[in-house]
């Protein structure tokens, strides 16, 4: 067994890093919901891998599909080469995903991460429709590299590129503002102000429940409403939901229960479906004006996650996958009530829908602390927010109610043990 030993990552490892110092200890095993470190010492998981870990860690069926794979001398990479792989998940991604919602989209493989997904969607508006300025909103988060960083409305994440970026216009998000001002009425204004020399934007691009930015949930209404402006100025909707998507939220799209179809969709994360990395871009197919080659990545042809992808798809052939999602996010969302009622210490709330939710607390520090002893204790749990002020649950989504309820009682106890 190899020894529990941090110093490699602090003598080599750039001051980058940082999971590593929430979560302090080398890995070495993990299975559906639990981890175990060197020192066999389990955890609860319930960070997923920042969501790209839906279905849990080493999923057995996609294990064994991937280990004869392997076995079989399958193609590993083949950049956008035609392989029995892909096609198995294009097909099964149509049948499975698409089909039954009435989705028509055209699907590109932009790249490994949620970033190139994000940067192609960009590209794409802007290629449609001829215009550069992009719409997106505050506590936003859509990836690391300069594009995807410029609609991400969180200054501090914007800090790492060390000087501001352009091109983008960041309104307050859904929830943020008061009753004498809508975000949405004063973005009417400003589109009909054609003497306020502002341009219509290309997209709006947003994430339906705000994962880093601290979970905040965006109503149904809201998204519409952004939707029906879009239709009227021509603006391109693009949902990010490389980690609101894959089941999150409690559907296979996390926009579906608003009724909107947007022009865009960004997927990664849980995509892949083993934690191997796969990203997709969705869109109408009238948008479809690329040339070859226009946007591509090297590793846009990752044949071993296609193998997990199309294996993880077979959990959506049976409602009761959705439905037990649905059910069990009940159980997080009565725990959480609870929490905050039987420890008004907390000054918390609750936010968020489905396996994608938490507790902001006003307490300054408090959910930090909350997410640190429960670590301590046995919990894997990270905090969002600009100020780290929610702890967020994000248990896999193949989690039984006894995992569940282990979770529970650790971050009941990491309370008890903070305001006692
Ligand atoms: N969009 C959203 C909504 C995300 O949460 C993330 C990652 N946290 C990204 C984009 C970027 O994905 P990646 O880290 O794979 O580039």
């Amino acid at each position: 067994m190899i020894k529990n030993d941090l110093s490699i990552f602090e003598e080599i490892e750039s001051n980058v890093r940082s999971y590593v110092r929430g979560f302090p200890t080398v890995f070495t095993k993990a299975k559906n919901y639990k981890m175990w470190d060197a020192d066999g010492k389990e955890y609860i998981d319930f960070f997923s891998g920042a969501g790209a870990l839906n279905y849990g860690h080493n999923d057995p069926k996609m294990k064994e599909k991937l280990v004869e794979y392997i076995m079989n001398d399958g193609v590993t990479h083949s950049l956008d080469m035609a392989t029995e792989a892909k096609a198995e998940f294009l097909k099964k991604f149509k049948e499975v995903i698409l089909k039954p919602r009435n989705l028509d989209y055209k699907v590109m493989f932009p790249g490994p991460t949620g970033t190139n997904t994000v940067e192609s969607a960009l590209k794409l508006a802007r290629k449609v429709t001829g215009r550069t300025d992009i719409i997106s909103f505050t506590n936003g988060f859509h990836g690391m590299t300069i594009g995807s960083l410029s609609v991400t409305g969180n200054a501090s994440k914007r800090a790492g590129a060390g000087i501001p970026l352009n091109n983008t216009v960041t309104m307050p998000f859904d929830n943020f503002v008061n009753e004498e001002m809508d975000t949405l009425d004063y973005l009417e204004r400003f589109l009909e102000d054609n003497g306020s020399g502002v341009d219509t934007p290309a997209a709006m691009i947003l994430e339906t429940v705000q994962g880093e930015g601290g979970i905040n949930a965006a109503r149904f209404e809201w998204l519409q409403r952004v939707d029906e402006i879009c239709k009227k100025w021509g603006i391109l909707l693009i949902v990010d939901d490389v980690q609101a998507g894959v089941g999150r939220t409690g559907t296979f799209f996390s926009f579906e229960p608003a009724g909107i179809n947007p022009d865009i969709v960004c997927l990664s994360k849980s995509i892949g479906g083993y934690g191997l990395p796969l990203a997709l871009t969705l869109f109408k197919p009238e948008l479809d004006i690329w040339n070859p080659g226009e946007h591509n990545g090297t590793f846009r042809g990752n044949n071993p996650a296609f193998i997990t992808a199309t294996e993880s798809l077979t959990y959506w052939e049976d409602k009761s996958f959705e439905e037990g999602i649905q059910e069990k996010s009940k159980l997080i969302t009565e725990f959480l009530h609870e929490m905050v009622t039987k420890y008004p210490e907390l000054e918390g709330n609750v936010r968020g829908r489905g396996f994608m939710q938490g507790i902001e607390s006003q307490i300054d520090g408090l959910s930090a602390k909350v997410a640190e002893v429960a670590f301590e204790k046995g919990l894997i749990m990270e905090t969002s927010g600009v100020n780290d002020q929610v702890f967020k649950l994000f248990p896999p989504l193949t989690i039984d109610e006894e995992g569940l309820k282990r979770g529970f009682n650790l971050i009941e106890e990491s309370i008890k043990s903070l305001i006692a």
